[in-house]
């Protein structure tokens, strides 16, 4: 699946990551991934053994507990964790990019060294609140409020749809204040008038918890608001960070699609020969291997461009769409490979297929994506 020679473009350090992570991934994950979606259940400890296995805010400096690694070494990381399933890189993600990110980016010192350490060994596990019941695609219409109060602030309103809600230990909640200004709060499960209720019957993302953030007038002490950030720019900066590791997650579960298509297709005969052999399906797994490879350069060079912070949204929104809508062409073509077989939990094609559904969907659709683009090379807002 390296058909372009693109580990000679990666780091000693960057293979040695990736490849310890593969290992862990495929020991650990892989083998109980069907039960766990099947099932409707959570990977147990989880967010530990992401941790244990230096998966959780690899970019952040070590002294809160990260690694220090590069950009494109978090990319390879969301890589291998995808190739299990998405649930498991959208953990990752989430505590990673949307929770960690935004504490070490505009947080106060008294907060990352409360929170960081933590998050990083999977100890606390948080959450992400943007996404409201009426505001999905258009979150700076967020009604969430933030109102002053003594020494703090009261939350009210709600989120949705929000990954890891129903277990979180802390999620960072995005709200607008008095003067109108997004700001970000640090709520604790503790905290008096906050609830998680679950969100049930998912055909997708099966194996993590999703939820609903609901606020009821949360006391928030002054000390639990980011003072670095008072603007859309926040969730935003999140977000793209989120949006890179995801351009490189889905690769992995179309890799896994791609081999277990090929290795099938090779075993598989009908009419006296291996399908592999007809020119319809070698068709199918030329053309995924040819977008695999296309997706694995536009992420090696935005890597790149991260690291040297360099990246636009605009890219960072285009390698995202892109490389999703190529996971899901890629799982879609491989259930057909598989015929009847492709259907069933035995594979891990039809599990993929249905995550992606998700992934197409959140932290900017398909369509909105689309939009960004044309706004970047136009100068028009099509919104
Ligand atoms: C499993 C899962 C986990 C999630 N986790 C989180 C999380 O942790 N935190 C969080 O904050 N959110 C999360 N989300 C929410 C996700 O980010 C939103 O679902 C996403 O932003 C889209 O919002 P929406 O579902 O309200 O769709 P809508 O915004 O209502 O969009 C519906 C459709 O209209 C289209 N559309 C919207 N505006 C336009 C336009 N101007 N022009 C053309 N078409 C348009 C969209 O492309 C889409 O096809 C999650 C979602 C899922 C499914």
């Amino acid at each position: 699946m390296d058909y372009y020679q693109i580990d000679e473009l990666l780091t000693p350090e960057q293979i040695l990551v990736r490849d310890s992570i593969r290992n862990y991934v495929k020991a650990e994950f892989v083998p109980k991934m069907d039960y766990y979606a099947q099932e409707h259940q959570e990977i147990p400890d989880l967010m530990r053994k992401l941790g244990s296995m230096g998966a959780l805010g690899t970019f952040i400096p070590e002294n809160y507990g990260g690694l220090g690694l590069d950009q494109m070494t978090y990319g390879l990381i969301m890589q291998e964790l995808e190739f299990a399933d998405s649930a498991i890189r959208s953990a990752a993600s989430v505590q990673s990019s949307l929770v960690m990110f935004p504490i070490y980016k505009f947080g106060s010192e008294e907060q990352k060294q409360k929170f960081l350490p933590r998050l990083a060994t999977g100890e606390l596990i948080g959450a992400f609140g943007l996404t409201e019941p009426n505001h999905g695609s258009d979150p700076a219409s967020m009604e969430t409020k933030l109102v002053k109060d003594g020494n703090g602030y009261r939350l009210s309103g709600s989120k949705m749809w929000i990954t890891n809600a129903p277990i979180c230990d802390i999620a960072v909640v995005w709200a607008r204040d008095e003067e109108k200004k997004i700001r970000g709060v640090i709520v604790e499960r503790a905290f008096e008038g906050f609830t998680s209720p679950e969100t049930l019957n998912k055909w997708s993302l099966r194996a993590s918890k999703t939820g609903e953030l609901v606020f009821d007038q949360v006391f928030i002490p002054a000390e639990n608001v980011l003072p670095e950030v008072s603007s859309m720019k926040g969730p935003l900066s999140c977000l793209n960070s989120a949006r890179f590791g995801i351009s490189w997650g889905a690769i992995g579960a179309a890799m896994d699609c791609y081999q277990t298509a090929l290795n099938y297709a090779k075993e598989r005969k009908q009419f006296g020969k291996p399908i592999a052999s007809f020119q319809l399906q070698q068709k199918k797994l030329a053309e995924m291997i040819t977008e695999i490879t296309k997706a694995q350069l536009l992420s090696w060079r935005l890597g790149l461009l991260k690291n040297e912070d360099r990246a636009t949204p605009a890219q960072i929104s285009m390698a995202k769409r892109n490389n999703v809508n190529m996971a899901l062409q890629v799982a879609r073509e491989a259930r057909q490979i598989l015929g009847a077989m492709g259907i069933v939990g035995d594979y891990s094609i039809m599990r993929h297929m249905m995550n992606l559904e998700s992934v197409i969907t959140y932290e900017g659709t398909h369509d909105v994506h689309l939009l960004i683009t044309g706004n970047d090379i136009t100068g028009f807002n099509a919104f």
